[in-house]
């Protein structure tokens, strides 16, 4: 790992404006599209334009993207603007288009990188391109490991210019987000790997334009080194991903507003505001899994009531109390505190079924 750390170039990203914004629609969809949005970007803003040209969608069916010719229109922009060009790739052959077509950065989705098969053939069509820079977005699921495993398969293949897109994690369903942040997963992360470059994706971890500010605002207050926000010339008519695409116009207007402080040599110390942003993250899951299982409750009430069954069952009652506590205290919990957050539970857990009664 201290290989890894050590030997991760950075000279890609320290040469670049800070903070780094990575911006474009999240797929090309035609030329004109492409162009337009390019243009209305600000490139004292933004120095890396994105679009996909292969979509890896969850049903088939949708919209797949454009495939090569999008890679044409890409690199129209490249010759006329001053932005460098990403896209994604996820297998040997998009990743041969892409180089011939000059693309400067290929990020790694998030569903590649929780495959290692994927990972390794990719990693093995990118065997001498040193110079091409590539993003490893985190895996759908948190998983460090894995996420480091994907570095490791790039770089044992000769890759040194690597960085990491955070766009959050599948895990509760809180319905503020697509996908979960976990800021403290990727303080972990930071703990292992200090040295490489880590950037933020709020449109992927928002799945709405609504939310996409305050994701930004934490990850600067974190220290991340960039931002990669999509933005289309018409984010209501996009192909993909519309509800979260906003206008390049938009953009720029939330970019002004971020406050980026950048106090480098303290990148590893915790704050008191680091804490309450993980605190509050943290109070938001509970409410979560709490709203869960009180529809599990509701279901409950009405197979207790169909089946004629008493709503309290003492002895379940004892047994969740007492594998709960043991649970707990394992982890380091007080009795006296699971005792009470258990009663309460249970509690309104009766009520629940007792409406339903
Ligand atoms: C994207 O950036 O358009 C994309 C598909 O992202 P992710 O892999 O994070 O879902
Ligand atoms: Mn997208």
């Amino acid at each position: 790992m201290e290989k890894l750390n050590n030997n991760i170039d950075r000279s890609w990203i320290d040469k670049l404006k800070k903070p780094l914004i990575i911006s474009g629609p999240c797929s090309a969809e035609s030329e004109q599209q492409i162009l337009e949005t390019a243009n209305r970007l600000n490139s004292s803003y933004v120095q890396i334009f994105r679009a996909g040209i292969w979509k890896p969608r969850t049903k088939p069916n949708n919209f797949e993207g454009i495939g090569k010719k999008g890679l044409e229109w890409l690199h129209k922009v490249k010759k006329n603007t001053e932005f460098m060009i990403a896209t994604e790739v996820a297998n040997e052959e998009h990743v041969k288009l892409a180089i011939s077509f000059e693309i400067d950065v290929l990020w790694i989705g998030a569903r590649s990188t929780a495959s290692p098969f994927t990972i390794q053939k990719i990693a093995d069509a990118l065997e001498g391109e040193n110079n091409k820079i590539i993003l490893v977005k985190n895996p759908i699921h948190p998983d460090i490991e894995l996420w480091i495993g994907a570095l490791e398969r790039l770089f044992n293949k000769g890759i040194r210019k690597l960085g990491v897109i955070h766009r959050g994690f599948y895990t509760y369903k809180n319905p503020k987000y697509r996908n979960q942040p976990n800021w403290n997963i990727l303080l972990n992360f930071r703990k292992i790997l200090p040295r490489i470059p880590i950037i933020c994706d709020p449109s992927h971890i928002c799945g709405n334009k609504e939310g996409i500010f305050d994701i930004a605002q934490k990850a600067y207050h974190f220290q991340y080194e960039g931002l990669m926000i999509e933005t289309h010339c018409n984010p209501d008519h996009a192909w993909s991903d519309s509800q979260q695409q906003i206008t390049p116009e938009k953009l720029l207007k939330m970019l002004k507003k971020l406050t980026y402080v950048k106090k480098c040599d303290q990148k590893n110390k915790i704050d008191l505001d680091s804490l309450r942003i993980i605190i509050d993250e943290l109070d938001e899951n509970i409410i979560t899994i709490l709203a869960e299982r009180m529809n599990i409750s509701k279901k409950l009430g009405s197979l207790k009531k169909s089946s004629d069954i008493a709503i309290i069952q003492p002895n379940r009652w004892k047994n969740i109390m007492e594998k709960s506590i043991f649970l707990g205290k394992s982890l380091g919990l007080s009795e006296e505190f699971l005792e009470g957050i258990f009663q309460l539970l249970h509690q309104e857990s009766i009520k629940i079924q007792n409406k339903i009664r």
